[in-house]
C-alpha cells in the first residue's frame, strides 16, 4: 500500500502521542506541527538510539567482562559519531558542531553504567541469549494492517526462537522494575501489527532502555491489546474532528500549541473521553 494511503489509518506514534496528550493528536492532524526543536536532549536521544542498535555487535565482539564490553561500547560510540550526521542529515543540517559534541560528551558519561548493566544481563542469561534479545532483524520496518486500521514503524524487530518480535528502543529513564505503561502499549501495538504482517502469534517483546543498557522482557496481556484498540479508536475519533478535553499534563510546560489550546472540551468529547 502506498505511504500516502497509510496516512488514512492511525499510526502507533499517534497512539503514543495520545497517551502523552490527546489534544496534541488533534492539532497535529490539523496542519499544526509539533515543534521538533533540536535540543541537547533530542540529540542525546538520537545518539543513544544509534548506539543501542549496535549493542548486540559490541557484545558479540567482547568477552563477558565489563571492561571488554566498555571498550567495545566506546568503539560503537566512535561509529555513531562518524555516522550520525549522515543518518540525520536533514535534522542536523546547520547545527553548530559544538552542540553535537556536548551531547556526545553527555552520552559518553553513561557508557560505564551501560557496560555494567549489559555485563550483568550477560552473567544472568548468557551472551547468546542477550544478543538474541536485542539484535535487530530489521530496523524501522513499515508495518500495516487494514484489519487493525493501524500502521507502525518500530525502531526495530528481532528474530527470536523462529518468531519475529518487537524491540522497543527507549532513550529516557527506566522504571525500577518492568516497563513504563506507554512502553507496554507500544510493544502490544507492534506485536499486533507483526501478527497481521507475519501470520504468527506474538506473546512477548523486549524493551531496551538504551541510556542504562537494561533489557526488559514484556509479556503481552489481553488487556494491553484491549487498550491498543481503545486508544486507536479514540485517535480515529480525534482525527474525525472531536476535540478532546484539555487536561493539564507535563507536556503543557513546553507545548507549542499552548496559544491554540484554550477552548473547553466539546460536549461530545466529554462523553467519549
Ligand atoms: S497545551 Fe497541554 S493540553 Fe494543550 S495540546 Fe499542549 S500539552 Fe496538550
Amino acid at each position: 500500500m502506498p505511504l500516502i494511503d497509510l496516512k488514512l489509518h492511525a499510526n502507533v506514534s499517534e497512539l503514543m502521542l495520545y497517551m502523552k496528550c490527546p489534544r496534541q493528536v488533534y492539532y497535529t492532524n490539523r496542519d499544526h506541527e509539533l515543534a521538533a526543536e533540536i535540543t541537547p536532549e533530542y540529540l542525546e536521544h538520537m545518539i543513544l538510539k544509534e548506539m543501542a542498535i549496535g549493542y548486540s555487535d559490541a557484545i558479540e565482539r567482547a568477552s563477558i567482562d565489563r571492561v571488554s564490553i566498555l571498550d567495545e561500547l566506546n568503539i560503537e560510540m566512535e561509529r555513531v559519531k562518524g555516522e550520525l550526521e549522515l543518518i540525520y542529515s536533514t535534522e542536523l543540517r546547520n547545527l553548530p558542531h559544538r552542540v553535537l559534541e556536548t551531547a556526545e560528551e553527555v552520552v559518553s558519561e553513561h557508557i560505564g553504567m551501560i557496560a555494567s548493566n549489559l555485563s550483568e544481563t550477560i552473567s544472568k542469561y548468557g551472551k547468546e541469549e542477550t544478543i538474541r534479545r536485542i539484535r535487530p532483524y530489521r530496523t524501522e520496518p513499515v508495518l500495516h494492517s487494514d484489519k487493525l486500521k493501524l500502521t507502525g514503524i518500530p525502531s526495530a524487530i528481532i528474530q527470536y526462537e523462529e518468531k519475529i518480535l518487537p524491540l522497543s528502543i527507549r532513550t529516557g529513564k527506566y522504571p525500577d522494575s518492568g516497563v513504563w505503561r506507554n512502553d507496554r502499549i507500544h510493544i502490544a501495538a507492534i506485536a499486533m501489527l507483526l501478527e497481521e504482517n507475519y501470520g504468527d502469534s506474538v506473546e512477548h517483546g523486549f524493551v531496551q532502555y538504551a541510556r542504562h543498557g537494561s533489557i526488559r522482557e514484556v509479556k503481552i496481556r489481553p488487556e494491553d491489546r484491549r487498550q491498543v484498540l481503545k486508544i486507536r479508536s479514540r485517535v480515529d475519533s480525534i482525527k474525525n474532528g472531536i476535540l478532546p478535553e484539555r487536561k493539564e499534563v507535563t507536556a503543557c510546560s513546553y507545548c507549542n500549541f499552548m496559544h491554540l489550546c484554550t477552548t473547553a472540551r466539546s460536549s461530545l468529547a466529554s462523553r467519549l473521553f
